[in-house]
């Protein structure tokens, strides 16, 4: 995209999906100025290839989903959840692919899930690794509550 100042060429220095489109900032490569333009999401256009062979559109809020189990009981807010898999869209979004295997997106999800949390990341590889076929984001159990630790535990009643 042209530089609206010098025309000068501009690369994308960063990309963030709003609920609207695409923010992306920009930088001139001749003047170094920055700007910003925004593009608006047009038909979902990025599939999602299974290794069973189906394909699906990607779904963002599905992989905050997905998310969300393998993170549940850690202390990991929605927050920055949400940001990693608004992240991994970006970049895919970013590298203009038509198309993704799932394995890609749990690679992308474990290297940032790992610099959270790492139980959280164990678990989505686990849940990776342990199935033969397709990745089961769709349908991942949540894992065991833990026992809750801090409960008084009963007190042996010696009277009975
Ligand atoms: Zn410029």
């Amino acid at each position: 995209m042209q530089c609206p100042y010098c025309s000068g060429d501009s690369s994308v220095t960063e990309t963030r999906v709003t609920a609207d489109g695409l923010r992306r900032r920009r930088g001139c490569t001749v003047c170094k100025r920055r700007f910003t333009t925004y593009e608006k999401l047009g038909a979902p256009s990025l599939k999602v290839t299974k290794r069973d062979g189906s394909v699906e559109t990607f779904d963002g809020d599905k992989l905050f989903r997905a998310l969300q189990r393998v993170a549940a009981h850690r202390d990991v807010g929605d927050d920055v959840l949400l940001r990693i898999a608004r992240d991994i869209e970006a970049k895919l979004v970013d590298d203009a692919r038509k198309s993704v295997a799932w394995s890609d997106i749990v690679q992308l999800a474990l290297a940032r899930l790992g610099n959270v949390d790492a139980v959280a990341e164990r678990r989505l590889a686990a849940n990776y690794a342990d199935d033969a076929g397709a990745l089961r984001l769709d349908n991942a159990a949540p894992p065991a509550v833990s026992p809750q630790l801090g409960l008084p535990l009963p007190l042996p009643d010696d009277d009975a």
